[in-house]
């Protein structure tokens, strides 16, 4: 296989740890491809749901994932890595209470706020062939684009994740060059990214699933710099070792085409 992994890059803000339910690397893993391929700072994002139902409802303990971020970081200082303290929180706007309690009691270096394909979504495999069916594309990428666009707006995030994440669902029933067809229902999401200043991630992980192309592809970077957004990081979503820094020269050239240079400084205000 290619070794796809970027190497001498600014930062990597979106890892999964064996502190996540769907992933099973040691943080150290991380850490050590970090120092090897000249990547000076990395983000732990590990999940947390709210809805009980969720895999990441009750999985582990903040203090937990705390302890085990901030003990590595000091493991790897001396080595020149920085190791930031983040999370990934699964937003809807039914769990907005609870996203904002947590992040009350709850203090991240950074925080990714993503839309996921939760027990009720349309999307789960099996329902959505059937659900589609009749359907225009507006109707059938609503449910998914709403609560992004919510998710932006409750300026409760420093960055939404994997913007256009449905895309992996929809495949191969709707394909991505259908979407890059139809680039006005992104739009109110930029828009809303925009108007917060919340930051836009440029997840790799798209690449090596069916659509091929991150989340959100380089067109929709382009469409959201020409909106006036200056915010962007750029995230592999690494769920296995080898997953570190995939493809993620991809997601920085797709920053730097339009002139944007990825940043992991968070927001000055989040609750
Ligand atoms: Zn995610
Ligand atoms: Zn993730």
């Amino acid at each position: 296989m290619d070794d796809r992994r970027g190497r001498r890059l600014p930062f990597n803000g979106h890892l999964h740890t064996n502190l996540s339910p769907d992933a099973d690397v040691p943080i150290d893993a991380y850490a050590r491809q970090a120092v090897e391929l000249g990547i000076p700072e990395i983000a732990i994002t590990d999940h947390v749901d709210f809805d009980p139902r969720a895999p990441a409802y009750a999985f582990t303990t903040f203090e937990e994932r705390r302890r085990v971020v901030r003990e590595a970081a000091r493991r790897w200082e001396p080595l020149g890595l920085v190791i930031r303290f983040g999370v990934e929180l699964t937003y809807e706007r039914a769990w907005d209470e609870a996203v904002r309690h947590h992040l009350r009691q709850h203090s991240y270096d950074f925080v990714i706020g993503s839309v996921h394909i939760g027990a009720d979504s349309p999307y789960i495999s099996g329902r959505l062939e059937g659900w589609i069916v009749g359907k225009s594309l507006p109707e059938i990428v609503e449910p998914y684009f709403t609560e992004v666009e919510a998710a932006a707006r409750s300026e409760l995030f420093d960055v939404i994740g994997h913007i256009d994440f449905v895309k992996r669902f929809l495949a191969p029933h709707i394909t991505a060059a259908d979407l890059a067809a139809a680039p006005e229902l992104i739009e109110p999401v930029l828009v809303a990214l925009v108007e917060t200043g919340t930051a836009l991630e440029i997840n790799t992980s798209g690449l090596r699933q069916p659509p091929e192309e991150t989340y959100p592809s380089a067109a929709t970077v382009a469409r959201y710099q020409a909106l006036g957004g200056d915010r962007v990081t750029v995230g592999s979503d690494a769920h296995l070792a080898g997953q570190f820094a995939w493809a993620l020269s991809d997601g920085y050239a797709a920053a730097e085409s339009v002139g944007l240079k990825p940043s992991l400084e968070p927001r000055l205000t989040r609750v």
